[in-house]
């Protein structure tokens, strides 16, 4: 019952990261849309057959707040994992398409992502180890889930060679060499929420801030565009993002990141509830449950209508 290669026509294409490509492909047999990512292994055999036997835990992943999972299979070079196609896809292209993202959606986005988080550790064990914005996906049923989570770790052997390094969602302690910890996984959510909230990667420099997003109210969100001739949040291109080990050790000897900025105030709650994502010592640093009992979260007055209609608003248009 799981899904075959086979199965699926190809329509177009949703991107790529570090490891993989991802297809929008129509599957006859089930007659739906679904997404398929390709991961280029670079592995034997043996090591192949064990990356797909441990993908099989995603068989058992089920939850509102995680991607689902349809199968995997090799396709030559690759690993192929179909997963449900989340039509208004993730929140780095949304905020790079239709400007920051408004604060009280970044509140629920925070709640997913804590709710997706907590499910995977307390239910499988397992610690994400890579949230950021381009693994956080929406849907225009209001839905917001995370993918791309580490279960497989022959598949992270894997890709590690490919791996050209943006591991700029890193937690200070990871970057020192200490083991991930759901902890580490709360950092990277405050530097997403960060990002999201203030439509630019939180590390540059400082001069940068003067290159934020229009915050003119009267500005449409469709006529908002980053005034930043590199793309915003793309911490690789452009002479004014630093360079990789800079921005490493930025991480561990700086101040952690804020949210607010000169130009820009957020309520209190999420600027508190950001900071007790961000200590930088993993022992303060709140945990998944301490943070969905703040009260950014508890007292937020977003319905299931309004995330739909925000949902609505920032997905893309067929073509
Ligand atoms: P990295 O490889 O560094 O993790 P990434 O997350 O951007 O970066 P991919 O995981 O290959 O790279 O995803 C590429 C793009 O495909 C994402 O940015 C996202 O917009 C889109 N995408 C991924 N999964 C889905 C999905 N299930 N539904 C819709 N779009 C998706
Ligand atoms: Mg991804």
């Amino acid at each position: 019952d799981l899904v075959k290669d086979e199965d699926l026509d190809i329509m177009q294409d949703l991107g790529a990261g570090n490891g993989g490509t991802v297809t929008k492909v129509w599957n006859k047999k089930r007659k739906c849309i679904m997404a398929r990512k390709l991961i280029l292994v670079d592995a034997k055999p043996s090591v192949r057959k064990q990356i797909l036997r441990e993908l099989q835990i995603m068989n058992d992943c089920s939850s509102p707040y995680i991607v689902g999972y349809y199968g995997c299979f090799p396709v030559d070079v690759h690993v192929g994992i179909v997963m449900e196609y989340m039509d208004a896809t993730s929140l780095d292209h949304i905020y790079r398409n239709t400007g920051p993202v408004p604060i009280d959606m970044v509140g629920k986005v925070a709640e997913a992502v804590l709710r997706g988080l907590m499910y995977l550790y307390d239910v499988h064990r397992i610690i994400h180890r890579d949230i950021k914005p381009s693994n956080i996906l929406a849907n225009t049923a209001g839905d917001i889930k995370i993918c791309d989570f580490g279960v497989s770790g022959e598949l992270i052997n894997s890709i590690a060679n490919t791996f050209v390094g943006t591991s700029t969602y890193m937690s200070p302690e990871r970057i020192q060499g200490a083991p991930y910890t759901i902890k580490s996984d709360v950092w990277s959510l405050g530097i997403s929420l960060i990002e999201l909230a203030h439509g630019r990667f939180p590390f540059s420099d400082s001069a940068d801030e003067a290159l934020d997003f229009d915050p003119d109210p009267t500005l449409s969100a469709s006529t908002q565009r980053p005034t930043l001739s590199n793309k915003p949040g793309n911490p690789r291109g452009g002479a004014r993002a630093m360079s990789i080990l800079d921005l490493l050790q930025h991480i561990v000897n700086e101040p952690a990141p804020k949210l607010g900025t000169s130009r820009r105030d957020f309520p209190s709650e999420a600027v508190e509830f950001v900071r007790g994502c961000l200590d930088k010592d993993p022992s303060i640093r709140q945990s998944p449950q301490e943070l969905l009992k703040s009260k950014w979260i508890v007292d937020s007055q977003v319905t299931k209508d309004q995330l739909k209609a925000w949902t609505r608003q920032v997905a893309p248009s067929d073509d």
